[in-house]
């Protein structure tokens, strides 16, 4: 593992944990030559399922996209970077779960809101409300009116 800050491929790990539920090793690395910190995840490469978009055309399962998606999403939230890594394994998790070969774009985006209504409820409303692009305002209040009575 070349250190990020400097190149050298001397690191030592100093830590190393799993992390989402047992699906992700967290590891602290240390560069031996210049002595930045720093963290990587491992996660087993499992085959995604392709994803079938609203016009019919398929594309590869992007993580970048989905991440990109979610943090948007979460921008300024309290949420921590675990956190979000730990939704994102739930996300593919859930894909892969299903056994399919190709999944709607839909499906994906109803296994993103489902982990951000757990991580953070304003996230998720952001979410939902560009996804699935409200109908109208009692459609939206509704959405509303049912998160608030989970919270109660
Ligand atoms: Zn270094």
């Amino acid at each position: 593992m070349h250190c990020p800050f400097c190149g050298t491929h001397e690191t030592k790990v100093s830590d190393s944990r799993l992390v989402a539920e047992g699906d992700q090793v967290r590891r602290r690395r240390q560069c031996l030559a210049c002595g930045e910190r720093f963290t990587t995840y491992e996660t087993a490469e499992l085959i995604m399922p392709r994803v079938i978009k609203g016009d019919g055309s398929r594309e590869s399962f992007d993580e970048h996209k989905l991440r990109a998606g979610m943090m948007r999403a979460l921008e300024k939230r309290p949420v921590s970077a675990e956190a979000i890594e730990a939704a994102i394994v739930r996300v593919r998790q859930t894909l892969r779960a299903r056994g399919e070969r190709e999944v709607a774009a839909r499906i994906v985006g109803e296994a993103v809101m489902e982990q951000l209504r757990k991580l953070d409820q304003v996230a998720y409303i952001r979410f939902a409300s560009v996804y699935r692009r409200f109908q109208d305002l009692d459609e939206f209040r509704a959405e509303i009116e049912r998160l608030t009575g989970d919270l109660s």
